[in-house]
C-alpha cells in the first residue's frame, strides 16, 4: 500500500469512527418556557468569545444556544433543538428579521480571531450534518453569526448596518467551510444589495465574501495530521480576555464592535485610569494607545444607548430619530415614542435619556396581564427591557419576574 493510500485510509477510518459525544450537564432551565420553532431555515454558527466554563454557564442560564462545542469536541446540549434559543440578537437575512425564530444556534468555545481545535472542526462538521439531515437546511444557509447580525444606528453609523459583531466570521471562509463539509456559500449580502443595510465593517465583509478570505484571517488553520495521532490533545490557546490597543484612526467601535459600551469591556487609558464601557460618555476623546480589554462571552452589546451631555439624539439614533419604533426614556422615567417628537422636543432631550431603536412597547402590566401575556415569545429575552414605575430601565435578566409591579411597561425587539 502506498503511503498516500494509507493516509487516505486513515482519514476515511477517522471520518467513520467519529461519533459525537453529547452532555446534558448544561441543559438550560429556560427550556420549558421556550416556544417550539415553527420552521428551521438556518443554522447559525458562533464563537463564544470566552472560555468554556463561563460561556457554558451563561448560555445555559439565558438559553442562548442549542449546542456548545468544547475544545475537546464534546457537544453540550443547551436548549432543545425544537425550541427557540436566543442566539442571534438583532439579525436579518433576505429582509427577514429575528432569525432566532427560524434557526438553530451552535456555539463553539473560542474566538472569532483565533483558530478552533481540529476536534472542534470535526465535531462541528458532524453536528451540522446531523442537523441538516433532520431539518433539510442547505449548505449556504449554514452561516456565521457575523453574517446575519446587524446593528441599529449608533454614533458611528447613522444607518442600520451589517458588522455589529464578528462572531464566528471564519465559518464563511471557503477553506474552513470545506473542513465543515459545506460546499455552497453566499457570494454577496442580500440585505446590503437591497439597501436595507449598509456595510459597517469593510474587513468583515471581505472575510465573508472575498475569494482570498483565508489570507485575511489573523490565524492559521490547525493541521489535520495532528488529530490522527493517538494523543490528540487540543493545542493550548492563549486563554483569557483579549487586549487590543487603539491605533491611530481607530475608534472604540473598530476594536470592540457592539461590545464597545458593555460593562464587561474595560478601557485602560494611557495615564493608567480604567473605565468600563458602560461608564464612558465621551467616545471621541478615546486616545491612541488606550488598551481595550474585552470581557468573556459572546454577549450582545446593550441595545440601550445613553444620551451623553451635549450630544444630539441624532448621533445615537441616526435617521431613526423620529421612527415609531424608537423610544426615549427620560431620566425621570417618562417615555416618548420617536414619532411623537418634533425637531424642537428632540433637541431638548436631556442627557441621561436612554434610547432604544427598533423596539415595540407593550403594557402596562396588570394583575391580570403578565409580561408573558404581553409578549409571549420575548418577555424573558436578554434584549427585552422593563420600565417599572419609579425605577430605571432594566434588562429582563435584572428583573425579578415574580414581582413585576402593575404599571410596568415592556420594551421588546420589533
Ligand atoms: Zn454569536
Amino acid at each position: 500500500m502506498t503511503r498516500w493510500a494509507l493516509a487516505l485510509l486513515t482519514v476515511l477510518a477517522c471520518g467513520l469512527c467519529h461519533a459525537l459525544t453529547y452532555s446534558n450537564a448544561y441543559a438550560s432551565p429556560r427550556n420549558r418556557e421556550r416556544a417550539v420553532r415553527a420552521a428551521t431555515r438556518y443554522i447559525i454558527l458562533h464563537t463564544t468569545e470566552g472560555e468554556a466554563k463561563p460561556s457554558l454557564r451563561k448560555l445555559s442560564k439565558n438559553g442562548e444556544a442549542h449546542y456548545c462545542i468544547d475544545r475537546d469536541g464534546k457537544v453540550y446540549r443547551i436548549v432543545d433543538r425544537s425550541r427557540v434559543a436566543y442566539h442571534c440578537g438583532v439579525s436579518m437575512w433576505m429582509g427577514r428579521r429575528n432569525l432566532d425564530e427560524i434557526s438553530l444556534g451552535i456555539e463553539v468555545v473560542g474566538y472569532h480571531d483565533r483558530a478552533l481545535t481540529m476536534a472542534q472542526y470535526n465535531a462541528l462538521r458532524d453536528l451540522i450534518l446531523a442537523l441538516q439531515k433532520i431539518y433539510g437546511v442547505s449548505d449556504a444557509n449554514v452561516m456565521p453569526h457575523a453574517q446575519v447580525a446587524y446593528g441599529t444606528p449608533n454614533r458611528w453609523h447613522p444607518r442600520s448596518h451589517r458588522g455589529r459583531k464578528r462572531c464566528g466570521m471564519g465559518y464563511a471562509v471557503p477553506a474552513i467551510r470545506s473542513m465543515l463539509g459545506l460546499t455552497e456559500r453566499w457570494l454577496s449580502d442580500p440585505d446590503v444589495k437591497a439597501r436595507r443595510l449598509v456595510v459597517g465593517d469593510v474587513y468583515l465583509s471581505q472575510v465573508l465574501y472575498a475569494k482570498n478570505a483565508l489570507s485575511l484571517l489573523p490565524y492559521k488553520l490547525p493541521s489535520s495530521r495532528k488529530t490522527t495521532a493517538k494523543t490528540a490533545t487540543p493545542p493550548t490557546p492563549k486563554n483569557g480576555p483579549r487586549t487590543y490597543v487603539i491605533q491611530k484612526g481607530q475608534t472604540a467601535w473598530d476594536v470592540a464592535r457592539d461590545a464597545y459600551n458593555a460593562p464587561t469591556t474595560r478601557y485602560v487609558f494611557p495615564d493608567g485610569k480604567v473605565a468600563t464601557g458602560d461608564k464612558i460618555t465621551n467616545w471621541e476623546a478615546l486616545g491612541v494607545g488606550t488598551r481595550v480589554v474585552l470581557g468573556d462571552a459572546d454577549a450582545s452589546g446593550s441595545p440601550v444607548q445613553t444620551l451623553a451631555k451635549g450630544m444630539h439624539p441624532r448621533r445615537v439614533a441616526g435617521e431613526a430619530v423620529f421612527a415609531a419604533d424608537t423610544w426615549y426614556i427620560r431620566p425621570t422615567g417618562g417615555r416618548v415614542q420617536g414619532s411623537k417628537l418634533t425637531e424642537k422636543t428632540l433637541a431638548a432631550m436631556p442627557p441621561g435619556t436612554k434610547i432604544l431603536v427598533g423596539y415595540a412597547m407593550g403594557g402596562p402590566v396588570t394583575s391580570r396581564r403578565l409580561p408573558s401575556q404581553i409578549c409571549p415569545t420575548q418577555w424573558d429575552a436578554p434584549d427585552t427591557f422593563y420600565l417599572m414605575p419609579g425605577q430605571p430601565l432594566r434588562a429582563s435578566g435584572d428583573v425579578d419576574m415574580r414581582r413585576v409591579p402593575a404599571g410596568t411597561y415592556v420594551f421588546y425587539r420589533n
